[in-house]
């Protein structure tokens, strides 16, 4: 995949970048070692006034880089704002928290037999951050942030298409005061990630993208013997039993589908309706879908934007075709305009069977595929029957159903009469083929270090228990 910026509304190229040498690989790598050293020994306060920093450079500059990654994936620029102050509220997050969460966790002295014993969490190096471009920011925020406050430094390695948000990301940290080669982004292809993952300098590796870029960083990463966090795809349910709010459900599903022109992870995908309330809710849903705007994505009446490649809109237009030769009911949408541009417009498909693709795979675009459930059981059961398992979302006012679906959804996350989102305060993962490993949260920030035990006798003591290891 050529690194270049290339305009979704029109497919017009605007920007191309070479990717990087062996030798440029090399002296990055050099050059997050060299930060590392300078990183890892400053305080807590210091990362805290440089993280404020990188928030206060986003805030100031928040309509450049909004509009930076309208340019080159596509999303509202309405959108690209809020995700800028994501950004910079997870920044200010975990300046103001990571000191809380790296605390030393002390253990009681005497059992174990020393003077003192405590566990201290370390940063564990430079780290590798593969990621995509549908959050562009907020997917590299998501590890940078608490990576620098740890004291680890981060090699980006963006997706093809996003380079300049990846250029922007690359010189924020430093702009912002921290270290030269505290935050680098490297232009290369997925084909150079081998090549940075496999060297020894290189401590370990996040991913945030598809199930076979997962699959293929943690085969390099076993390999290799390198902790990996992988944030894969998904196929969220959505579920509306008999007591939801139906209108706000039906709102609520319109968003959670098409936000970002239908191309998010947490994404409602499924939709699993209750038989008591299918009518009412897929009329409802099916009126607010064809309702949204289709268009120029800076404009602020633009709900949604085209689709972000090429690809990506030839793989939704396969799984629609797919679902239709099987006996798939289109209710709106369904099909792409003619012209430039990778347009694709909010789209309902109800009678939807296991033998169609868009049952197993993630439909990466507007197009919400509805299901009906006889029961409760069978609800739930329809929303695990799928390998993915990052959020799950849940409509009803009904206390022992709320208690049931979370506790039997197979999912990272479970949000009742809410939409899955991420928050800096909660962790973020999936189950299956959604991933391993969590961001965010304390636990986001305690996954790239290194949780050393330690022990300290009385001098001229050796009480050592010869039995154990
Ligand atoms: P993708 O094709 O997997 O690309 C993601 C990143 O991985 C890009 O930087 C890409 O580089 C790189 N990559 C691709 N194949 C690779 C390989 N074999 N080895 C090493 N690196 C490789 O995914 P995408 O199409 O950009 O993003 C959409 C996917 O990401 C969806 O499945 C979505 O659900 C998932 N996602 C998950 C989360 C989460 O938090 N769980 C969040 C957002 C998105 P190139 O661009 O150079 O190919």
């Amino acid at each position: 995949m050529p690194i270049a910026t290339t305009n979704p509304v029109t497919g017009e190229v605007l920007k191309t970048f070479e990717p990087l040498t062996d030798q440029q690989i090399d002296e990055a790598i050099g050059r997050s070692v060299a930060g590392f050293r300078a990183l890892r020994d400053t305080s807590f306060e210091q990362r805290a006034t440089w993280m404020r920093a990188a928030a206060d450079l986003l805030d100031a500059e928040q309509d450049e880089v909004g509009a930076l990654m309208t340019q080159e994936m596509g999303k509202t620029f309405a959108a690209a704002k809020a995700e800028v102050t994501k950004c910079a509220n997870g920044c200010r997050f975990y300046a103001g928290h990571a000191e809380q969460f790296l605390a030393d966790e002390p253990v009681e002295p005497s059992s174990v037999g020393a003077a003192q014993a405590y566990a201290r969490y370390q940063p564990l190096g430079p780290v590798l951050a593969v990621m995509p471009w549908n959050f562009p920011l907020w997917q590299a925020m998501r590890f940078a942030a608490p990576a620098l406050m740890a004291g680890n430094t981060g090699l980006l390695k963006h997706a093809s298409n996003v380079p300049q948000t990846a250029l922007y990301l690359g010189e924020l940290f430093t702009r912002a005061g921290f270290p030269p080669g505290a935050f680098q982004a490297l232009l290369v292809g997925s084909d150079a990630v081998e090549t940075i993952l496999s060297d020894p300098r290189v401590r370990a590796a996040t991913l945030t993208g598809s199930e076979n870029a997962g699959r293929s960083i943690a085969a390099i990463a076993g390999r290799e013997l390198k902790k990996t966090v992988l944030e894969l795809g998904g196929s969220d349910p959505f579920l509306v039993l008999p007591t939801a709010d139906l209108d706000r459900a039906a709102q609520v599903a319109t968003t959670s589908r098409c936000q970002n022109n239908g191309q998010s992870c947490i994404a409602a995908k499924r939709f699993i309706v209750h038989t008591d309330v299918y009518d009412q809710f897929v009329d409802t849903f099916v009126t607010h879908m064809s309702a949204l705007t289709v268009g120029d994505p800076m404009m602020d009446t633009t709900d949604v934007g085209p689709l972000a490649t090429r690809q990506g809109r030839e793989d939704v237009e396969a799984q629609v075709a797919d679902a239709v030769g099987k006996g798939a009911t289109v209710r709106c949408g369904g099909k792409a305009p003619e012209g430039d541009g990778w347009w694709y417009p909010p789209t309902v498909i109800t009678d939807v069977t296991r033998d169609m693709r868009m049952f197993t795979e993630e439909v990466f675009g507007p197009v919400a595929a509805v299901y009906r459930a006889d029961s409760m059981d069978e609800a739930i059961e329809l929303a695990n029957a799928t390998s993915y398992g990052l959020g799950a979302n849940a409509w009803t006012d009904d206390p022992q159903e709320q208690r049931r679906l979370v506790n039997e959804l197979d999912a990272g996350a479970v949000f009742i009469n809410g939409m899955v989102t991420s928050y800096p305060q909660l962790p973020f993962g999936g189950v299956k083929n959604s991933g391993y490993g969590r961001e965010l949260s304390a636990a986001g920030i305690r996954e790239f270090c290194n949780l050393k035990s330690v022990w300290i006798g009385e001098s001229g003591r050796a009480d050592i228990d010869a039995a154990t290891e």
